[in-house]
């Protein structure tokens, strides 16, 4: 049979059951699996055979969605984990050890910020911070002798911003790195960062993927494509024995398609066990299964609201890259199609102050923290998410003092207009 679409890969990738077996994934709820002998379960220990012996480190429920994700983002094996913060911890700390450096877009999520320049920081591992805009130079001049990855989101939060891929890959390609892009806000729906030369893709599986705010996690995502083979004194964790795993060498062992994952899974899963529980991966899995008729739907609503935002006297400016004469828009053409997801961002008349008043006389749009669900709600980052950052962070970030984050549910288009009008003219 020729390649799926992408349509039918959320419904039937992943997990295919045999004769009599559950036609929906089924929850394993345990946390140990029985051995008829040691030296099985040894064999397991030692990564020789593969199976499942305890969930803190892999459980076959998650292991269906992960897979199920694998397949719509193109890649070779892929892992959930707690949540998001946990899949682009591990994602950098699989590659980067003390001593060690990262390239990273300034722009990036609030929270990821915090992890990488404070709290990963304070484990050796130096963050420079790159404009998405910043000239060639400027890229360059990023890279040090210990660098180790770049990283970025396809569509920032909350700034928007939409990377350019294919130019952040070549630069880490050529300084022998790969590309990691945190996916989250496009999903694979709107794009496959793998087809424009990212190498690792993460995602907070809490917001779009899951879809009704029902759980958080996240996911790791592995093209397979990148030979740490070919750079293995800048990889030695991928290329040479690991003492904790008996000597196994997971380039050798599991190939360029599976050593990452793997890697990731048998230190940094066994040690810092941020594994999605199987009833949130059942969960996530129910929201994959709507994933591309609801992102269709978001896109299709939020182009509407940032129409009607746009021309609103009331509103200062509107971000949103499938707006004709947005400064993303030419990226958001070539990288995102299909539509620029549901989160618009725009800034009300009269600063920080008519921010807060417009969104508390909001009725359908409520005020969370949360993005990217079903219910269509909004957040002034500068005083929520972001207020750890100061005023040059933020505006290095994107996010100035009137920034209003609305990320467009799967309401009436109309009906959420009408709330937004009378909002803005009370
Ligand atoms: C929310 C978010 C995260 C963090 O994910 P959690 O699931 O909340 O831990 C990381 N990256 C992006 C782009 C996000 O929107």
């Amino acid at each position: 049979m020729k390649e799926l679409n992408i349509e039918t890969k959320c419904i039937q990738a992943g997990y295919v059951p045999g004769n009599g077996e559950p036609r929906q994934i089924p929850i394993i709820q345990s946390t140990t699996f029985k051995y008829d002998t040691s030296e099985d379960m040894g064999k397991l220990f030692d990564l020789e055979a593969s199976g499942y012996f305890y969930t803190r480190l892999q459980n076959p429920t998650n292991d269906y969605v992960a897979a199920k994700i694998a397949a719509l983002e193109g890649g070779t094996a892929a892992m959930l984990t707690s949540s998001g913060q946990a899949a682009n911890f591990y994602t950098i700390f699989n590659l980067a050890s003390c001593g060690d450096h990262v390239v990273a877009v300034s722009t990036i999520y609030g929270g990821t910020f915090n992890l990488f320049s404070v709290t990963m920081k304070r484990m050796g591992i130096d963050f420079t911070f790159v404009s998405p805009y910043c000239t060639d130079e400027e890229l360059e001049a990023a890279f040090r002798p210990n660098t180790k990855a770049v990283f970025g989101e396809t569509i920032a939060n909350p700034a928007l911003v939409v990377l350019d891929i294919e130019r952040f890959a070549n630069a880490a390609h050529a300084h022998g790195v790969p590309l990691i892009v945190d996916n989250t806000f496009a999903t694979p729906i709107l794009c496959n960062p793998f087809k424009f030369g990212a190498d690792i893709v993460t995602h907070s599986t809490t917001k779009y993927m899951d879809g009704h705010g029902a759980g958080v996690g996240g996911c790791i995502v592995d093209s397979g494509k990148f030979d740490w083979t070919k750079y293995p004194e800048k990889f030695p964790g991928l290329c040479t024995p690991d003492e904790s795993y008996h000597g196994v060498t997971y380039t050798e062992r599991f190939g360029l398609e599976g050593a990452f994952i793997t890697k990731a899974t048998a230190q940094l899963m066994r040690d810092f066990g941020s594994i999605q529980s199987p009833q949130n991966a059942f969960l996530l899995n129910l929201g994959l299964e709507s994933l591309h008729v609801r992102m269709e739907r978001h896109c299709e609503n939020a182009k509407k609201i940032a129409e009607y935002l746009s021309t609103n006297e009331n509103i200062a400016w509107v971000k949103y890259s499938a707006l004709e004469g947005d400064k993303d828009y030419a990226l958001a053409q070539k990288y995102l199609p299909k539509g620029s997801c549901g989160v618009i961002s725009f800034g009300v008349k009269g600063g920080r102050k008519a921010a807060e008043a417009f969104m508390k006389k909001l009725k359908l749009a409520s005020i969370e923290t949360h993005v990217a669900d079903a219910r269509t709600c909004c957040l002034h980052p500068a005083s929520a998410t972001h207020r750890q950052m100061n005023d040059a962070e933020l505006v290095a970030a994107g996010v100035s003092a009137d920034l209003v984050r609305l990320s467009v549910g799967l309401e009436n288009a109309d009906d959420l207009i009408a709330d937004l009008e009378q909002a803005l003219l009370s």
